[in-house]
């Protein structure tokens, strides 16, 4: 289902030129209206990472058309699984049959493949590189953005796009330090290797530990890996390999053999935080969207899907509603309890898969074997049937 614009177009500006703000983009791109993104980066350098876009961000990409485009950029799984360090099943999910059941594809892609789709869609002559929104004023009549160069541009609204330590976020609701999640992440994207099963996704979860091995596509694999660990620690240059195969030693195939393939340099180190969620991202004419408003833990694979679907919603409103501030407000309302929700099941997750008591574990695998898999399902089943 396209938009049907209702209303005189607008123009809105978006900071932040990331997976929300490009969606954004198309999204009002589509609906006739027009837009400028200002991104503070002076390239699009997308983070040598992969993404799972899960079927509910399929279903919202589906009502700006972007659905085919981007299940094409990737490759859609058969199965998951939540594996021990042997490689034996915690508990799997049939994926293959859960997306035909649901109508809408499960894609797992290259961060570069997503954002070029987004990109081109939304035009890249309306992207501003090099150039970050550090403050606004609401006029009324319109929303002024400051920029860092100095200048200044009025639109009709202004979306902070501008992810977890967003300047937009902090002139709507005021400076709030992230909350740690108390374990890092590192990143990969390796060749294809022998010992990688085909359409399985998977996540390992050993002693305060994980790694998750995603297939992408185009002969490549994705891969990620947690650790309890303080916040702020950096890796000297050269050692985070030689460190990770310390740290997943005699973990089942292909975990060693993907870090073998991946170059030192090219992995990406990022601690985990979110924020407690809260109640209100809109004042007036200007809203958040993404990780600017409701940064979750990565662990439900749904800080970039919420972003999807915050965007083509935002859209939607902003099309059906003459009076911009109250587009904003009701934006907020169709996502406000969704995305917080998400944010607050990410964390307990996290919290139990990077458990490190040998009790807890115990218990912890216990019960999600227990859970059928027909209960699992169901619990992906409303998720995609809720964003529809
Ligand atoms: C390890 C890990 C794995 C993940 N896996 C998944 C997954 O499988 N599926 C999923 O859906 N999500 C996943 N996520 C979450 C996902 O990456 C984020 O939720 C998503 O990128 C948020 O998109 P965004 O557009 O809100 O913000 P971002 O992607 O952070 O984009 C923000 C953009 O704004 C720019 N910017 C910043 N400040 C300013 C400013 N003042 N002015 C202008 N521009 C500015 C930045 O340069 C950036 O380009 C994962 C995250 C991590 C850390």
């Amino acid at each position: 289902m396209s938009i049907a614009t209702g209303t005189a177009p607008r123009h809105v500006l978006i900071a932040g030129a990331g997976i929300g703000g490009l969606t954004l983009a198309c999204a009002l791109r589509r609906a006739g209206h027009t837009f400028t993104v200002f991104e503070r980066a002076d390239a699009l350098r997308w983070v040598g990472a992969g993404i799972i876009v899960q079927m509910n961000a399929a279903v919202a990409l589906r009502r700006i058309g972007l659905d085919t485009a981007v299940a094409s950029a990737g490759a859609s799984p058969t199965d998951s699984a939540i594996l021990k360090p042997s490689g034996a099943a915690i508990t799997r999910l049939p994926i293959q049959k859960l997306q035909r059941e649901l109508g809408a594809p499960m894609t797992c892609l290259h961060r570069a493949r997503l954002q070029g789709v987004l990109l081109e869609h939304a035009g890249a002559e309306y992207v501003r590189l090099g150039l970050a929104a550090t403050g606004f004023r609401d006029d009324g009549d319109g929303v002024t953005v400051t920029l860092s160069d100095g200048s200044t541009v009025k639109g009709d609204a202004l979306v902070g796009a501008d992810g977890l330590r967003s300047a937009v976020r902090s002139g709507l609701l005021g400076d709030a330090p992230l909350r740690y999640s108390g374990y890092t992440s590192w990143r990969g994207i390796s060749p294809e290797v022998p010992s990688v099963r085909p359409g399985c996704v998977s996540e390992t979860w050993g002693r305060g530990a994980r790694f998750g091995v995603v297939p992408i596509g185009f002969g490549q694999v994705y891969w990620y890996a947690t650790l309890n660990a303080p916040p702020g620690g950096q890796d000297a240059p050269g050692t985070t390999r030689v460190r990770l195969q310390e740290v997943f030693r005699g973990w089942h195939a292909p975990i060693s053999d993907l870090l073998a393939a991946t170059p030192d340099d090219a992995i990406v180190r990022t601690d985990i935080h979110d924020r407690p969620p809260v109640q209100r991202w809109s004042h007036g004419r200007v809203t958040l969207l993404g990780d600017a408003a409701h940064p979750m833990t990565p662990n439900l694979g749904q800080g970039g899907c919420q972003a999807i679907e915050d965007a083509v919603v935002l859209a939607e409103c902003l099309s059906t509603d003459a009076d911009v501030a109250r587009a904003l407000v009701t934006y907020e309302q169709r996502r406000r309890e969704r995305a917080n929700q998400i944010v607050l099941r990410s964390w307990r997750l996290g919290q139990m898969a990077q458990m490190e008591s040998p009790t807890g574990r115990f218990l912890r695998d216990a019960l999600f074997r227990l859970v059928p898999s027909g209960l699992a399902a169901r619990g992906v089943k409303d998720l995609v049937r809720s964003a529809a």
